[in-house]
Parts: C-alpha cells; structure tokens; sequence
C-alpha cells in the first residue's frame, strides 16, 4: 500500500462522526480521508429509501457535510451503483483503501459482498466493521447452532454475553486529500420532493447527529425513569423517539445502550436492573428485528410461517385509502393515521392498533400496511418494520397470535383515556366528551348535536362494523389453517 494514499470512508446508514467504527479504522490507517456518500438507491430494489426518510436524510446528509467542514474535511457527493462510483474514485483520487460500516439488508449485503471482493482483487483495502448493532446477527445462536425465532431467550443471551465497548469519541479533526475531487450539490440528489406533506415533517424534527445527541441526552435526564408507565400512552411525549435518528445512523445502538446505563448509575439504579429495565428491552427488540431479517431474508415480502401465504385477504382499494388517510371512522385509527402523515412518525402503541385494524378488521395484506409505512415513516427501517408488521399480523417469529385482535376502542380508553391524544390529530371530535370521543357512532344524537358532529359530514361513520369484522377475520384465519 502507499502510505500516503488517500482512504475513502463510504458513508451510508451511519450518518456520524462519533463512534462510527469504519471512520475511525480509516483514521488509524494514518491514510487522508475522503468522506462519501453515494446516492445508489437503485440498488435497494423495492425498498430504495421512501419519501419521508428521503426528506431526512437531505437534512441529515447536511448536517454531516457541515460537520465535516468544521474538522478541515468535506462530504463528496455522487450518484449511480456502488463499485463503478467506488472504483472511479480511488482512481480518480488515487485511493487504495475505502471502509464502511455494514448494512443487513439482503440486497445491501449481496450488493457489499460483490464490491469488497471486486476492490480485494484490484490490490485495494476494502474493510466493513460493524456501526449499526450491539451484536453482529450471526454471533448469536441457539443451542442447537440455528437462528432465534422467540424474542425472550434471544434477548436473555443477549444480555448474558453483551458488553458493548465504550463508545468512540468524535475526531477533532480530520487529515484532508491532497486535493478535493468534484462533488454533486445535495440538491442534485432530489431527496425533498418540496411540497406542503414534506415540510410539515420536516417541521417536527431536527434531523443531524449534534440534535440526535441532544434527543438522546434530554430522554435520559427527563423522561428514562417514567418510561416504563408512559410509553404505552400516546398523549405522552414518553418514549425516546430516537427511531429515526438509530435508522439514519445519527446515533450508534452502543452510544444509546451507555447513555442510558450512565442515567440509571447517576440515579443510582444499580446496573444490573438497568440492562434488564424496559428501555433496553425495547433496543434490543431492534437488534432481534435485525437477527430475524439477516436470517430470513425473504421476510420482507412474504410472511415467515408460509402457511400465512394462502391466508385469504381482502382487495379494497376505497378501504386501504381510507386507513391510509386517517378516514375509517375510529378515531384511535385515525389519529394515529394523520399523526403519521404529519410528522413521519407514530407511537408504538398506536402502530400496533392501526396495523392490526388493517390486517384484522379490514383483512387488508400486510404488505399494503408496510409499504404504506415504508413511504411515510422517518424511521422507515426493513428489519424493524418488516417485524412489526409480521408480528400484527401473527406470521412472523414470536408474533402474537392471529386470534388476539386488538379492540381499538378499549385499546382507546385504556391508553389515552381522556382522549388527549384523539383531540390532538382529530380536532373535528374535540367537543365530544372524553367517553364518546373514543367510539363517535356509540354517542347519542343529542351527544353528537351538542359537539357540532354530524356522522358521515364532519367525521365518517365507521368503514367496517368492528365485531363482525374480527368475527370474519376469525373465520379466514380457521379457513386458511384448514
Ligand atoms: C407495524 C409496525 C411497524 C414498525 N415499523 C418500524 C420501522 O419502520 N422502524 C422502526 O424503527 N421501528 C418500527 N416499529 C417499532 C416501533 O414502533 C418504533 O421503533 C418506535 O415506535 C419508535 O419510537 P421511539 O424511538 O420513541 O421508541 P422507544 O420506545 O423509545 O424505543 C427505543 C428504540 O428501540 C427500538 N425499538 C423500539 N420498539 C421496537 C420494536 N418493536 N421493534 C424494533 N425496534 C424497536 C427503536 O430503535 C427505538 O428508537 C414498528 C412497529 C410496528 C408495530
């Protein structure tokens, strides 16, 4: 190798400057660095980046190259499939070395595969360390060597074998190429597609790894100890919404993991009831949803358990519209639908009730239900989303069974039980009392005549009568199994 020659870190879904393992292997190479990020969507097949985490990543990507520009660096830009780009580059800039951190999802993986073996041939250093997971996927087995599919003895191992290393500290500065190559503008990407949808998400978030720090460090000191009792209720800013900022790579799994560690000892929980604690259960349903997608790598369009691919679905575009765009006549639905077409993002509670509603009461594909949230989601990730959807579906590893459907209307009372959050995405029932808000067509006239509400005029009745709907969900279900 030319000691001198310039090392090119690739950088993709690890949009970070601190603990971003590759950089740092880069930078210990004593190489001048080229930061890179290649626009390669096409190569992500059907689940190249939706439009609300494109809209992201824009803001991101911008955050990144100013950062880049205060350590004596910058972020080149370009565009097209990964190796020619790569191998242009390092001819180009004469760069022998390009590093990144790995990505799971099976296209990435194949695609990652082809170019470390292609620059490996060529002479040149092609080196992928992990920056996204406490554990690689394959590190952990069962005692029989094969894939865990229930998520409880997974997380046990887990939590037995983890200790994640401290994270890296951010570089202060970074060594520059003799010269710059040329760059695309960010602009030429097209990642905002610049209408009203984009800049009402854009207005909920701060996209960028200085703001994903500060998410993380508020979560810890204000609301880590109440999460146990508030992050199943949606009116509640109880959960740490840091989901976009782990996809996009903002932030590292381990920086999260000792964050919250470091909380609970400053609070003087001792550390073993912190690993075993709620929030951290919750984290490692991620690095589960990322074991299950690196060895099934077929589930993001069919189901894990293949007798769930004769399961007979519904086709009603007019019904998928209508969950689509918050118009199903439940309200828990509904707001949970608009919340999402507003901020690109929606709680956990809710996504559950809302996929379930789709799958179960409307007997929609889940497919139709996870392509939807793919689109709209900041946070829009294949292994998470791929097991959620599967879960509520009842076809996935350690899925809650088909049978169990959940009620929306008690799911409302139970969650959200002075309808604060109804009130919020659906201001039309806001005059309906905190009883009626939650099932609209249950209020009487003289209820629905005193908050101004006309079933049908100024919110739909409901689009499916929900006990019938989940008698017929239970009858497909005993049809399929037969
Ligand atoms: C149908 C459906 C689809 C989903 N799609 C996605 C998706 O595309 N992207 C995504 O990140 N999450 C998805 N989830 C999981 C979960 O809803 C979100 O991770 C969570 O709501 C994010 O909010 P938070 O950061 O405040 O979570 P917190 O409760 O603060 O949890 C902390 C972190 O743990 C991880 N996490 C929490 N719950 C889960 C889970 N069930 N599965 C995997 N990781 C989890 C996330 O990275 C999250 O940021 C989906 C869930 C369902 C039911």
């Amino acid at each position: 190798m030319n000691s001198n020659a310039t090392a090119i870190v690739w950088l993709r879904q690890d949009l970070r400057l601190a603990d971003n393992p590759a950089l740092r292997a880069a930078l210990e190479s004593g190489a001048p660095l080229l930061p890179l990020y290649i626009d390669s969507s096409a190569e992500d097949g059907d689940w190249a980046a939706g439009a609300a985490s494109r809209g992201w990543l824009h803001q991101s990507l911008t955050a990144l190259a100013a950062d880049l520009e205060q350590r004596g660096s910058r972020l080149i830009i370009r565009r097209g499939p990964a190796l020619p780009v790569l191998q242009a580059l390092c001819r180009e800039t004469r760069a022998d070395a390009v590093y990144w951190n790995r990505r799971y999802e099976p296209l990435a993986m194949a695609r990652d595969a082809l170019v470390k073996e292609a620059l490996r041939a060529q002479g040149l250093v092609a080196e992928s360390r992990n920056g996204a997971l406490l554990a690689e996927p394959w590190q952990i087995a069962t005692q029989n060597g094969g894939p865990y599919r229930v998520y409880t003895p997974f997380r046990r191992r887990l939590l037995a074998e983890l200790a994640p290393p401290e994270p890296l500290a951010a570089p202060a500065a970074l060594p520059a190429p003799p010269a710059w190559p040329e760059s695309l503008p960010l602009a030429a990407l097209g990642l905002q597609p610049g209408h009203d949808w984009c800049a009402s998400i854009a207005a909920s978030w701060q996209p960028g790894e200085a703001a994903a720090q500060h998410r993380l460090a508020q979560f810890a000191a204000d609301s880590l100890a109440g999460y146990a009792d508030n992050r199943d209720r949606p009116a509640v800013e109880g959960t740490s919404r840091l989901s976009p900022h782990l996809h996009h790579g903002e932030l590292s799994p381990r920086q999260v993991w000792h964050a919250v560690l470091r909380g609970a000892a400053s609070a003087g929980v001792p550390s073993a009831e912190a690993r075993g604690g709620k929030f951290l259960a919750e984290l490692l349903w991620r690095e589960f949803s990322y074991h299950l997608l690196y060895h099934f790598p077929h589930t993001p369009t069919a189901p894990l358990y293949e007798s769930f691919a004769h399961f007979p679905w519904r086709d009603d575009p007019g019904a998928l519209h209508a969950w689509q765009r918050g118009r199903t006549g439940v309200p828990l639905i509904d707001a949970g639908m608009r919340e999402l077409w507003a901020t690109g993002w929606m709680h956990n509670r809710v996504r559950m009730v809302a996929a379930s509603f789709l799958v179960k009461n409307l007997r929609l594909p889940w497919l139709a239900g996870a392509r939807w949230f793919w689109d709209t989601l900041v946070d829009a990730d294949l292994a998470a989303n791929t097991q959620g959807w599967q879960w509520v579906a009842g076809c996935g590893a350690d899925a809650a069974p088909y049978y169990r459907v959940f009620n929306p209307v008690t799911q409302s009372r139970r969650f959200d039980p002075q309808g604060r959050y109804l009130r919020r995405w659906l201001p039309e029932l806001a005059r309906l009392d905190d009883r009626g808000i939650h099932a609209p067509w249950l209020a009487t006239a003289q209820e629905l005549a005193a908050a101004g509400i006309r079933l049908g005029r100024d919110y739909s009745a409901p689009i499916v009568d929900l006990q019938q709907s989940r008698t017929a969900a239970l009858a497909a279900w005993q049809q399929m199994r037969g």
